[in-house]
């Protein structure tokens, strides 16, 4: 940790602050009750307002109106959850306990801002919660006003300066409590410090930056102290790439040469050799790919990861977006095979260039997560005219649910009345994408 905070020392760009307001007060304990109960009940899978009627449940989001805050017993909250008639007796111990929580949080904090998120307060708002949530609680208390890091992508990009290729702990804690200490330190807000480490990677405010799930640290500002930057620079076995699953590291070069022999292709510059190696392969069988390879398994991946970067096209800050298969092929390298479902928006501006794009959710099967104001302040922020949505059916079928639909018409209502209308809502498969626009059902 000491060396952590040398680093920040080092690194910190004095008078270069980002400014930031926080809001000038808490919402009510109603809207922070209202708030979080949307978070617990998604994350736990309970029934919401959308799968239950906004009519039953109403009982539910009002329950700090009747009960005492200081004072309430466990058989009186079950009472008051089994009156509403919708959750069964698993779920209503999963509501009382998580209750409890959130009134024991409320009564020691007295709902003070400071209070609320110091480290002990935080680790009883993640009890309440399933721990792969615990980014959502604070991004959640970030939407409130709170002085909490809330961002996992300047999470990432200092794990791999400081650690290298060492996995990313999942976990906020110690990002938390590493961006405290920082901040008490300087006597800046924390939100600042956390701010500082996504500017020095070229994350700005809110947008992805170059350090995404296979960094791009070409284009980033601090690859030269970058630890995993300075592992990246030793070029990587193919075979010891292989068997670790992990192709980051290995050049395209690599990759053609390790196919090239299998193939008996003449020799060719790079470019060719790619080409032709592509062209050879186009519209083969898997058993055609067999009967050529006495390692085929090995060497269909090799291609894989070959077509995979050869496929990419992706839309650079600036570019026109046209239509739906403009962001199909952005993205569809990136989501086909994903094993879980993430939701992004994509900003553009007034002549529909790209600006940028947001992850707003990842592995909730709940779409009914997906709210407006997440979408809409990454646009509102960014100060772009237009957005559009999409997501990935890990499936592989890209047909949407009804769920998407609703959710989509509430996006849609919501730019209408923001002015920034959304233009497309995508749904990504594993060879095909379903666009609402192209549909006609935006
Ligand atoms: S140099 Fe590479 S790994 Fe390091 S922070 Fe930048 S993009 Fe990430």
């Amino acid at each position: 940790m000491n060396s952590d905070l040398h680093l920040f020392d080092q690194l910190f760009e004095e008078g270069n602050e980002a400014s930031f307001r926080l809001a000038p007060s808490l919402p009510s304990l109603q809207e922070l009750f209202a708030d979080w109960l949307d978070l617990f009940l998604r994350a736990w899978e309970l029934p919401t307002h959308t799968a239950a009627r906004w009519e039953e449940l109403r009982g539910l989001y009002s329950l700090t109106e009747r009960i005492s805050l200081q004072y309430c017993r466990s058989d009186q909250l079950e009472r008051e959850l089994w009156q509403l008639g919708v959750f069964d007796e698993r779920e209503v111990k999963q509501l009382t306990d998580g209750l409890q929580v959130f009134l024991k949080i409320v009564r020691s904090s007295e709902l003070q801002p400071i209070r609320l998120c110091t480290l002990e307060m935080l680790e009883l708002w993640w009890q309440a919660l399933p721990e792969a949530f615990a980014w959502d609680q604070l991004k959640l208390m970030r939407s409130w006003g709170l002085d909490v890091a809330w961002r996992k992508e300047a999470w990432r990009v200092w794990w791999r300066f400081q650690q290298g290729k060492q996995t990313v702990p999942e976990h906020p804690r110690q990002w938390v409590s590493l961006c405290q200490q920082v901040a008490l330190k300087r006597g800046c807000q924390i939100i600042k410090v956390e701010e500082q480490v996504a500017r020095w990677a070229g994350v700005h405010l809110r947008q992805e930056g170059p350090c995404q799930t296979s960094p791009n640290c070409a284009t980033c500002r601090i690859r030269g102290h970058c630890r995993w930057a300075q592992e990246e620079t030793v070029p990587r076995d193919v075979e010891l790439a292989w068997q670790a699953q992990d192709f980051q590291g290995v050049s395209t070069q690599q990759l053609i040469e390790a196919l090239i022999p299998t193939l008996n292709l003449p020799e060719e510059s790079g470019q060719t050799k790619e080409g032709s190696l592509l062209r050879r392969v186009e519209g083969w069988s898997v058993q055609q790919w067999q009967q050529q390879s006495e390692n085929a398994f090995r060497e269909t991946q090799l291609l894989l990861e070959l077509c995979r970067r050869h496929g990419e096209e992706r839309l650079q800050p600036g570019e026109t977006f046209h239509n739906s298969g403009d962001l199909f092929r952005h993205f569809r390298h990136r989501l086909r095979l994903l094993k879980q479902e993430v939701f992004l928006v994509v900003l553009l501006d007034n002549k529909h260039r790209y600006l940028g794009e947001q992850l707003i959710t990842q592995g909730l099967l709940n779409r009914s997560l997906v709210h407006p104001r997440e979408v809409f302040a990454q646009a509102v922020e960014q100060r772009a005219a237009a957005l559009v949505c999409l997501h990935n059916h890990p499936s592989g079928d890209p047909q949407p649910s009804s769920e998407d639909h609703k959710v989509t018409q509430r996006l849609k209502e919501s730019g209408q009345l923001l002015g920034i209308p959304l233009l497309d809502h995508l749904v990504i498969g594993e060879e095909r994408y379903v666009s609402f626009a192209d549909e006609g059902w935006l």
